[in-house]
């Protein structure tokens, strides 16, 4: 018997393939997955090779322990996927390839409970007739499980032994009786609740969304597009188009559809089953950190047995597994969320983009306000662009945006309260007369960001960060928002004794408790992370809105992206103009977005919308442009400074982080790293600038500093990239380091 060789990918920052004898009985093949060896442990590998021969020596060579053959193999297109991530993000193939997998697959030990068939069952027409008359009055447990089978669809045997631990002998009996029959998991029947019996009529699309559905439905092979349509002109629906097109075309192709934010998911997963209710229930999954590990699994699994047609998901579902796909969507694209910030740093529109040119497909980016990268691509004529221009529901017309200067405010004596100036106010207060609703928002939680002393200057920092701490007043705790410490808030100044502290500046605590004052009798709600840390509770939190059961809601970012309120008349913000001044390049490009964001929430159901933005600066360029609803001005005026700047898109950029235990190890780290760089392939047309401490340096007691790479061409900076790994892995002296190309925070 000849031997057989594997080389596998394992989860380690190495840019290795693994060998391992293989004699298992089931044959190998590339993208099995299989538990292996490795030093102490026993880790869950994919074979990305199979071999005849290997240099690794008899006595060393080690033997794969168990394969996962109930898993189809991965296709050689995902792990070329895999494989270019690790490349373009300087990572082994491995780190990008296992933690793309569902925790369960990377579990040897739960491999079998995964793809156990476990049996299903469902009420006949006969069992609905006796039960649960039929049974015993005082059999609550049996009672039970005659319930759970009459409200589900079907009923799986270990959810039932929950109800009632013998379940199995029950349903046995219940078989023989002919109240029940088995039932496959697969393709549960739809309840018939759930199932429209007349289909929700279609919208009539604008002429501007039927050109853009019938460019996507044409497109054939690669086909990058920019929907560029303002806020509420209905992109949603050129997708839902797009998809039906495609789904009826080709009743085997799958599509997957990334939103940014988890809290975008419920929304649209409702309006993709309510327009494709005719598709089994299984066969739109979601996808996001969210779900259970179960959960999770299966919809991977249904996604990997391309069994679900229509993948939905956040950001890291751009690494699901879909044999057959055929067309993906991006929305919002230009949002910073599809960044990635630990681990493998990836941006799921670049892998996206890239994914649908691997496989000749489609690929749509949906955005108001698109990100200057994606602009530029259309401006050179690589994307195509569709662009809508008007909102879809009739009469609705985007919002008036109103700038209040607050120093005129002050200068004409109308003080403001509590940094609320009085036509925002007044505006508020005509809204709640009318029944309507606002919305206010500004970008920074907790109840104030500094607490102080007026006496002697002392101000609340964190003891393990270079930050200050944060006033929670209704958690009446001291928080740092970077590492997590937390402490009572104190009664008097620890330095001199004053007990008259006060809390300076403001976060959407406190303006929530100064709307409830000047606006009486308004219902204030507010959403941000603090207030929506319990699971679902974000979920139940935007429901009240849609509801009409609050007049004013107060809240972070998390309250400006994507969602469809109906009622919101008046968008209020607050405290934009610290983005103003950044040191970021790309901060103005985020403030427009962000800014354009939430304006396009007022006035989406046909009442008119007013937007009032709180400013010192109203002359400043980036808020006419706001004003005037001028994304292509924006866009344009703002690519051109770039291009005069050599900023990206224009250049490439990478960057080298390092964490050290003093600022003077991360910076020595960095510059050896600099001088090591030099040498290396391509660094000639590299710039490198010199290391600096990160703005804020100090995190959980670790000193950061960066050292950002600068050139004009990709091809260079990316060889140099690579050539640079085993340099930084052989220099010691940090925590820990990171390298992440294209960032997002410069
Ligand atoms: P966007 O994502 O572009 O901001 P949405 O997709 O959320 O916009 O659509 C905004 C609203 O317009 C939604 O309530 C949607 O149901 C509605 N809508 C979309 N297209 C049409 C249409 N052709 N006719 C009527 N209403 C539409
Ligand atoms: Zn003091
Ligand atoms: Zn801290």
């Amino acid at each position: 018997m000849t031997d057989v060789f594997v080389r596998v990918a394992v989860d380690q920052p190495m840019h290795v393939l693994f060998d391992y004898r293989y004699a298992l009985s089931d044959a190998p093949a590339v993208g099995l997955l299989v538990q292996v060896p490795f030093g102490r442990r026993e880790v869950v590998g994919l074979i990305c090779e199979i071999a005849a021969t290997t240099e690794v020596p008899a006595d060393k060579l080690r033997s794969v322990t168990a394969v996962c053959s109930e898993c189809a193999p991965l296709s050689e297109a995902w792990l070329a996927l895999a494989g270019f991530g690790a490349d373009y993000y300087q990572r082994g193939l491995g780190e990008v390839a296992l933690p793309a997998l569902p925790q369960a697959l990377r579990d040897a030990s739960r491999w079998s409970r995964l793809f156990a068939v476990e049996p299903h069952y469902r009420l006949v027409p006969e069992g609905r007739a006796q039960l649960p008359d039929a049974l015993p009055a005082r059999a609550s447990a049996l009672r039970r499980l005659a319930e759970a089978l009459a409200e589900r669809p079907t009923l799986g045997l270990s959810d039932a032994r929950a109800l009632h631990p013998k379940a199995s002998a029950t349903f046995d009996d219940w078989l023989a009786r002919g109240w029940i029959e088995p039932a496959t998991l697969e393709a549960p029947d739809m309840p018939e609740s759930d199932a429209p019996s007349i289909a929700a009529p279609l919208p009539v699309l604008t002429d501007e969304q039927r050109d853009a559905v019938e460019a996507i439905a044409n497109a054939r092979g690669f086909a990058p597009f920019l929907l560029h349509g303002v806020t509420g002109s209905g992109k949603t629906e050129v997708y839902l188009h797009a998809l039906a097109v495609l789904l009826a075309a080709r009743p085997d192709a799958q599509a997957l559809v990334l939103v940014p934010e988890i809290n975008l998911t419920p929304q649209f997963e409702a309006a993709f089953r309510a327009r494709f209710a005719a598709l089994a229930h299984g066969s739109i999954v979601t996808m996001h950190s969210g779900l259970a590990e179960g959960e999770r699994a299966r919809n991977w699994l249904a996604a990997h047995t391309a069994g679900a047609r229509i993948v939905l998901g956040t950001r890291l579902a751009i690494l699901a597994s879909m044999p057959k796909l055929a067309m993906i969507v991006v929305d919002e694209e230009h949002d910073p969320a599809y960044k990635q910030q630990e681990g493998l740093r990836y941006s799921a529109r670049d892998l996206a983009v890239w994914r649908a040119k691997q496989l000749d497909i489609p690929v749509v980016l949906g955005s108001a306000t698109p990100s200057l990268e994606t602009w530029h691509q259309a401006e050179q004529g690589r994307y195509t662009r569709l662009t809508l221009t008007r909102r879809a529901v009739a009469d609705a017309a985007l919002p008036t945006v109103r700038l209040i200067d607050l120093e005129e405010e002050r200068q004409r004596g109308r003080a403001s309260v509590e940094g609320l100036a009085g036509p925002l106010i007044a505006a508020l207060k005509a809204r709640l007369e009318r029944g309507e609703q606002s919305l206010v928002f500004l970008n920074r939680r907790g109840y104030a960001p500094i607490l102080s002393c007026d006496a002697c200057g002392w101000v609340a920092g964190c003891p393990r960060c270079s930050a200050y701490a944060v006033l929670h007043k209704p958690e009446r705790a001291l928080r740092c928002h970077h590492c997590g410490w937390e402490s009572r808030i104190p009664k008097s100044c620890p330095d001199c004794g004053n007990i008259d502290i006060a809390p300076m500046g403001r976060g959407t605590q406190r303006v929530e408790e100064t709307l409830a004052a000047v606006v009486p009798g308004a219902r204030v709600l507010r959403i941000d992370a603090d207030s929506t840390r319990r699971k679902g509770s974000a979920q139940a939190l935007f429901s009240d809105v849609h509801a009409g059961e609050v007049d004013i809601l107060v809240g972070t970012q998390m309250i400006a992206k994507g969602h469809d309120f109906r009622r919101v008349t008046l968008v209020g913000v607050l405290n934009a103009d610290t983005a103003l001044f950044s040191h970021d390049f790309r901060a103005s490009e985020r403030l427009f977005a962000q800014l354009t964001q939430v304006s396009g929430r007022a006035g989406r159901a046909g009442l008119p919308g007013e937007v009032m933005i709180q400013t010192r600066y109203p002359r400043h360029a980036l808020y006419q442009a706001l004003t005037r609803q001028d994304y292509v001005g924006f866009a344009n005026s703002t690519l051109a400074e770039r291009g005069d700047a050599r900023l990206p898109p224009f250049v490439y950029q990478a960057m080298l982080r390092a964490e050290g235990r003093t600022l003077e190890a991360a910076l020595a780290f960095l510059e050896q790293a600099a001088a090591g760089f030099a040498p290396l392939p391509g660094a000639d047309r590299v710039t490198v600038y010199d290391a600096v401490p990160l703005t804020i340096v100090k995190v959980f007691n670790v000193h950061r500093a960066q050292l950002l790479l600068e050139s004009a061409s990709r091809a260079a900076l990316q060889a140099s990239l690579r050539a640079w790994q085993p340099v930084l892995r052989s220099l010691k002296g940090v925590l820990r380091w990171n390298v992440e190309v294209d960032p997002l925070d410069v």
